[in-house]
């Protein structure tokens, strides 16, 4: 387990997953995780509760950044269709040619002397 076990996301056992929330009356999942309440069926923020979900899922579209006034260009920004349902913006692995539609998953990695979840092409392709 990581340090980053109360943040967003935590890696357990090489597994990398995001710490989400999951409405214990109608399902729905969610992430970030926040405290007002299921926007689908009205549940109060008493029904939400934590969810690990697994940080793998499709890759729905991305954009490559050239310019950035505080951060080393280029880098990859990947909006991935979690398996668990919630859409997610997460950085790309610095070696990762992104396809749309790529079974993608992510693991921690050094960014700029900083653990970070990245995101790259599954290595074992799933369903
Ligand atoms: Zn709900």
């Amino acid at each position: 387990m990581s340090a980053e076990m109360t943040g967003l996301w935590s890696v357990d056992s090489g597994t990398a997953r995001l710490n989400g929330i999951r409405c214990s009356s109608c399902g729905l999942v969610l992430f970030p995780p926040q405290l007002y309440g299921c926007p689908a069926c009205g549940a109060g923020p008493g029904e939400l509760i934590p969810a690990a979900l697994p940080a793998a899922g499709r890759l729905h579209s991305f954009a490559v950044v050239n310019l950035h006034p505080s951060h080393p260009t280029p880098y990859t920004i990947l909006e991935v269709e979690l398996d668990s349902g919630p859409l997610v913006r997460a950085l790309a692995a610095s070696n990762f040619d992104p396809r749309i539609n790529d079974r993608v998953e992510g693991h921690e990695a050094q960014v700029d002397g900083t653990p970070q979840l990245v995101f790259e092409r599954a290595r074992v392709p799933l369903a």
